[in-house]
């Protein structure tokens, strides 16, 4: 392709809208044009992108033994209801009216319509198992679209769902396509980390996020140093801890703390260590004041109490109901006297402080030595992990490792489903015995417009895109600095039409532009491999060559120019 008569516009501003290196780069080196919020059109190069990714995922996902297959964008209102998710998707889902009055969705996703769908056509055991997939569009009205294409209204996904006779089948499809995944990634050229996105008390990994690690990350993950364990901050388990060295108890004691509402405040005060504080959060669980104890350098995991308690809604009290549940203001609730009025759920790590320190539930006061084993177990204190993962805690799976904290973008995630679609909308199958069993399914998601951007993420400088060779629009690019010169363009044209001979794909800047601005795109646009060619090195007999992500120029004698570069790429994988 020539630059002349390629349409990808090129702007030396970074555009105000964009917030973080991918959004500013697509729009920067021309790659696409924003629509509306959240809808965005792909010009060329970024669909050339698009498309590599899409390859990719096809080939890894046929090689896997999954098969294609294409549903409609518009679904009916009706098979969402048969799963209750009509109602529960809410405003993020698009919804549509026909001419007959008749509700429509544009799908945020295809559980419904693929059940549906198997449910119509596979009646026997001998049908199964079936793994199937789509590379479409898919729509969620974001209630403030971003980040371009990582948080948009409009995406491009591969969907896949697998339909099994028993767990074991499931399981063995998870595990296919778990590892499909890890080199679907690895060949995309990013750095990706699986997850447990289950909290793994429930017979084992029903879920794993496939995070490609970034700075921009919208998620929070620990990850062990020592073994393999990762998980999202979320569903991190935290471990017990220790139980303090036990010095002799004391009497409960009420002291006054005026005015001191913060664990710091409070620890420094009494001269204790925020440690031993028991901080007591009072939240309302659909609308039911619950209190929850944590120690005062840790957070309540309210993903985890609401897990525990069952609770849809969990909001942390306002300042009003506090004062009406434990006749104290913000700051000085504790548990003793509370556990009568309301449940009271303690995070374990609590358990093991001695000589902590709780609010008195009075207005400036707070209760000193308190040992959790007598002045809580009676109580019905029952302990739990409720407290949100932190970097420098113990890893819950090896002993040795301690946990850190990175951000990464969700770029995939494998899910096991069981059977709750196939029984909402009837998939069965007629065992070798002829008795009706619901299909076991799993599904399998990739963000492939998402994974383009967190390429980007993972891959750019100052300059611009650093495309991996695998997913670049163009592998090489050929920059003749003066296009008038008459030798240089006619080399440049040569080595052009060489490396289209085997197949390379190759981007000549054919522009009568100045050599600084061919320079300043080249690196915007991130093409691998930049041969540069002029009277210089002309004069020597040679090309110059550039990979854009080392960035360290070598000179090729020309004769050799083509065998080089074809080298060059197999060698870095193409
Ligand atoms: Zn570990």
């Amino acid at each position: 392709m020539k630059m002349s008569e390629l349409l990808a516009p090129t702007l030396r501003e970074v555009p105000a809208e964009a917030e973080i290196p991918s959004h500013q780069l697509l729009l920067r080196a021309g790659y696409m044009r924003k629509v509306a919020g959240g809808l965005y059109t792909y010009l060329p190069l970024g669909l050339k992108v698009l498309q590599k990714i899409e390859a990719i995922v096809r080939e890894e996902m046929n090689r896997a033994g999954a098969q294609e297959l294409l549903m409609p964008i518009m679904q009916p209102k009706e098979i969402w209801e048969q799963t209750g998710r009509w109602d529960l998707y809410g405003e993020e889902m698009f919804r549509l009216v026909d001419r007959h009055s008749r509700e429509f969705c544009l799908g945020p996703t295809h559980e419904e319509l693929i059940t549906q769908t198997v449910a119509q056509e596979v009646r026997s055991y001998r049908q199964l198992p079936l793994n199937l997939y789509q590379i479409q569009n898919k729509y969620r009205d974001e209630i403030r679209p971003r980040f371009g294409l990582m948080r948009s209204r409009e995406f491009v996904m591969k969907d896949g769902y697998s339909f099994d006779r028993t767990e074991e089948g499931l399981e063995e499809v998870y595990r296919l396509m778990y590892k499909a995944y890890e080199r679907i990634f690895a060949r995309c050229g990013l750095k990706t980390r699986p997850v447990e996105a289950d909290s793994g008390a429930i017979g084992g990994n029903a879920s794993h996020e496939f995070m490609a690690l970034a700075q921009t990350g919208e998620a929070e993950i620990v990850f062990c140093e020592a073994c393999d364990y990762a998980a999202n901050v979320e569903q991190a388990e935290c471990v017990a801890g220790e139980k303090e060295a036990n010095e002799k108890s004391q009497p409960l004691q009420k002291v006054q703390t005026p005015g001191k509402h913060t664990v710091d405040e409070v620890a420094t005060f009494l001269g204790v260590r925020p440690q031993q504080l028991i901080k007591t959060m009072i939240y309302l669980a659909d609308d039911k004041p619950i209190g929850v104890l944590v120690r005062g350098d840790h957070e309540v995991n309210e993903f985890k109490v609401a897990n525990l308690t069952g609770a849809t809604t969990l909001t942390l009290a306002d300042p009003k109901t506090i004062v009406e549940v434990t006749g104290a203001p913000v700051g000085f609730a504790g548990p003793v006297g509370l556990a009568k009025k309301i449940p009271l759920y303690v995070d374990h790590a609590v358990m093991a402080v001695a000589g902590g320190v709780v609010g008195a539930n009075s207005p400036d006061a707070h209760l000193i030595n308190l040992d959790p084993q007598r002045d809580l177990v009676p109580l019905g204190a029952q302990a739990h992990d409720l407290r949100l993962a932190k970097a420098g805690d113990p890893c819950p799976r090896c002993s040795e490792g301690k946990l850190s904290l990175v951000r990464g973008i969700e770029v995939g995630q494998v899910f096991k489903l069981g059977t709750k679609y196939s029984e909402a909308l009837g998939a069965v199958y007629l065992d070798e015995e002829g008795k009706s069993q619901p299909m076991v399914m799993g599904c399998y998601g990739i963000g492939v417009s998402r994974t383009m951007a967190a390429a980007i993420e993972q891959n750019f400088d100052e300059y611009g895109i650093i495309w991996p060779l695998s997913i670049a629009p163009y592998q090489v690019m050929i920059v003749p600095v003066n296009w008038r010169d008459e030798e240089s363009r006619a080399e440049s044209q040569r080595l052009y039409a060489q490396l289209q001979e085997p197949g390379v794909e190759v981007l000549l800047d054919d522009r009568d532009e100045r050599p600084g601005v061919k320079f300043k795109d080249a690196d915007l646009l991130g093409i691998p491999l930049r041969i540069t060619i002029g009277p210089k090195t002309l004069a020597q007999g040679a090309v110059e060559v550039k990979p854009r992500k080392e960035g360290v120029f070598e000179l090729i004698p020309k004769e050799r120019a083509a065998a080089w570069i074809e080298n060059w790429l197999g060698e870095a994988g193409a």
